[in-house]
């Protein structure tokens, strides 16, 4: 299907952007890389008066060094993630999950902050951004602020981007040393996840010292696995150890049921794909 008319702008600032959401308001969308904008106007599920598109902004781009954490740009396409050095070195967990997200063209138009914003539960980039603790800058016309990644998702489709603001960058802790796995379900290859768990772990002499576990499509929002983390701590990275820590996979989480399979059948592949993920994380 066609799109609904709409009128567009490309600002080459955050600030010109800014601006262009003031004065159109609940009229206007912002586009990223608009993999996921543009099927949602075909669909007219959404029909802006106006698209602003922040592809001209060179400053939302890239990913740099800060001390004890990379920041990583809103605007930085996915095939960039999945080839940057200090994405590898510092956040392998993010590596490894971006390899599995789409085919290679989506993965070249679509952005870290495009897929973080849109908040789909089903998105690759939520549960390991949660996993790392990841932060969110988000300019606004008074300011910028930052949001923790525990208060970003806030439930399907919806974060704590305001209406008027721009998400600008992402904070990621540096997890370097930790070893990484992303283990992603699916029916067809390309696809959006039935269930994945994002696991990295800091393991010491075959001891799992600290792990941080997330779930995608595992409720309306990315999950913080927090009763396996907890049950992992201090214990051997053995196939025993790591199987009775993944039976708490499920806590806390209400996943859906759809076509791709119902809320049961999600449960038992959490289970059994966060044993696989932490046990390859841990090198095990
Ligand atoms: C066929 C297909 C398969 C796909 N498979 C997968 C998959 O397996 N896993 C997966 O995770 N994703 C998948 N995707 C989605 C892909 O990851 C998109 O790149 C991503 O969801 C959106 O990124 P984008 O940069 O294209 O954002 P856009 O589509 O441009 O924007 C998405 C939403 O976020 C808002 N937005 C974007 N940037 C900002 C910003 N900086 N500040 C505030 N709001 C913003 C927009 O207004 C819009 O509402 C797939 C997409 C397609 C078309």
């Amino acid at each position: 299907m066609i799109p609904a008319q709409f009128d567009y702008v490309a600002p080459t600032t955050v600030e010109e952007a800014l601006a262009a959401l003031a004065q159109h308001g609940d009229d206007a969308k912002i586009m990223a890389g608009g993999q996921s904008l543009l099927p949602v106007l075909r669909m007219r599920l959404n029909a802006p008066e106006m698209v602003i598109d922040l592809g001209r902004i060179d400053s939302l781009r890239g990913v740099r060094d800060d001390g004890d954490a990379i920041v990583i740009g809103a605007m930085t396409q996915h095939a960039v993630i999945a080839t940057d050095p200090l994405v590898e070195e510092h956040a392998l967990l993010l590596h490894k999950a971006v390899q599995h997200l789409a085919d290679s063209q989506i993965r070249h138009r679509g952005t870290f902050g495009g897929a973080l914003a849109h908040a789909d539960p089903a998105g690759d980039m939520g549960a390991p951004a949660l996993a790392l603790g990841a932060s969110f800058v988000i300019a606004g016309s008074g300011g910028t602020r930052t949001v923790s990644a525990d208060d970003f998702f806030v439930d399907l489709f919806e974060t704590a981007i305001g209406e008027d603001e721009i998400l600008t960058e992402v904070r990621v802790p540096k997890h370097t040393g930790w070893g990484a796995h992303y283990e992603k379900f699916v029916r067809v290859a390309h696809q959006w996840p039935i269930v994945a768990v994002a696991a990295t772990v800091r393991a010491e002499g075959g001891t799992i010292t600290e792990a941080r576990v997330g779930l995608t499509n595992m409720g309306s929002t990315p999950l913080r696995a927090r009763g396996v983390e907890e049950a992992l701590a201090g214990q051997p990275a053995t196939v025993d150890a790591v199987r009775a820590a993944s039976e708490r996979a499920t806590d806390g989480t209400n996943p859906p049921s759809d076509l791709n399979g119902d809320a049961d059948y999600r449960r038992h592949l959490a289970g059994v794909l966060t044993r696989r993920a932490v046990l390859a994380a841990a090198g095990a």
